[in-house]
């Protein structure tokens, strides 16, 4: 027994619960034929160019990459319009989320986060320590309001998700503005932006303006999703110098591989596989309302990849039924809809298979 050994955070922590993969389903369910739509993932893979730029990279591998990888943060730096010293790139935005808290979170500070969130936040918070305060959702969306009411002069972190994953909702400019303004001054707010390049509604927050501002803002941003880069780990944070500076001292010195720099760069710079992504996403989606619209299921409207459905049943069941059918989809029970899951926007094709695989679900 190692338990009175452990450190006092750790033994709060529950595990992280990822989405099946196809080989799950394959060695659990038995089906051929598997369609993957839990994890948001990119369904055209990886960006070509990306993939490109590996393989040219492969004979480099003997040799470290950059500490900073500077030669990401520079394609970033232009793309952005912020300075390189204000970004950081991590192994997976997740792993930005860990320095955060890392570098700035004492024991017993507050951190708020919402309820139905990403659980990589009270991860990060309870690894170090922090005390987690949750903000309800208020239909379904983030409610600043609720969280303005939360904060105490304990506030240490403040953990925002935009869009949200998975209700796929979003707060405005406004909202962000009307919150960020009151704030304690040492307090930290992280504004993760994994979906964002899917947002199409407009009044979605220009959170770099915070960062070229010099506010107390981490904004996180990933190459796991619409860049479908999710199996090789990369992200980055935009933040002022001074926080880039100490999230550097916490941080590993080789974190992010060189395949992972160069196909960041060639990523950014692949406009067909970015328009690709984008309008068979926007497709998918109205295809997607007007089918669950046809099955009279309520779901949430989306700014993500991915839609939020109230099944109105146990979750977890007709997780095991659309497994059955082929198709892995996302039971939230563990995002605390015990009744709603939630499915990735897919290839038309895909799409279609889930839709008649919940139809036959739901039938029963
Ligand atoms: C998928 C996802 C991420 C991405 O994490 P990476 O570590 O960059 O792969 C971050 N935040 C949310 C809310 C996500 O759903």
């Amino acid at each position: 027994m190692v338990d009175d050994s452990l450190r006092k955070g750790i033994g709060d922590i529950k595990p992280y619960i990822p989405g099946k993969s196809a080989r799950d389903a394959k060695l659990e369910f038995n089906v051929e034929s598997v369609v993957k739509l839990a994890s948001n993932e990119n369904p055209f893979g990886p960006s070509p160019k990306a993939v490109e730029a590996m393989k040219e990279t492969l004979k480099a591998l003997a040799v470290y990459p950059d500490q900073t990888s500077i030669e990401l943060r520079e394609a970033l730096s232009t793309r952005l319009g912020v300075d390189k010293d204000c970004l950081i790139v991590g192994n997976g935005s997740d792993e930005i989320m860990q320095l955060a808290a890392a570098t700035f979170l004492s024991a017993g500070e507050e951190c708020l986060i919402s309820e139905n969130t990403f659980s990589v936040y009270e991860f990060a918070t309870k690894l170090f320590d922090g005390e987690a305060v949750f903000v309800p959702l208020k239909d379904y969306k983030y409610d600043l309001e609720g969280f303005a009411r939360a904060v105490t002069d304990k506030t240490k972190l403040v953990w925002l998700c935009n869009p949200n994953n998975p209700t796929g909702t979003a707060f405005s400019q406004s909202e962000l503005d009307q919150f960020l303004a009151k704030l304690p001054k040492k307090a930290i707010t992280i504004i993760d932006e994994a979906y964002m390049e899917f947002a199409e509604t407009g009044g979605f927050p220009e959170s770099l303006e915070y960062v070229k501002k010099g506010k107390n803002v981490i904004v996180l941003r990933t190459f796991s999703k619409f860049y479908g880069l999710a199996g090789l780990r990369v992200g980055y944070g935009a933040a002022k110098p001074d926080i880039v500076k100490y999230m550097n001292l916490a941080k590993l010195p080789f974190n992010v591989n060189r395949l992972a720099v160069k196909a960041g760069i060639a990523a950014l710079d692949d406009k067909a596989f970015a328009e690709k992504t984008k309008r068979t996403n926007s497709e998918g989606k109205k295809h997607l309302y007007a089918e669950l619209k046809k099955l009279g299921v309520a779901f949430q409207r989306t700014e993500a990849n991915f839609i939020f459905i109230d099944v109105k049943r146990n979750c977890d069941k007709v997780f095991m039924e659309m497994m059955r059918q082929g198709v892995i989809i996302r039971p939230l029970a563990s995002f605390g809809f015990g009744e709603a899951i939630r499915v990735s926007i897919g290839t038309g094709e895909q799409n279609m298979r889930f839709i008649e695989a919940l139809k036959k679900v739901l039938r029963k």
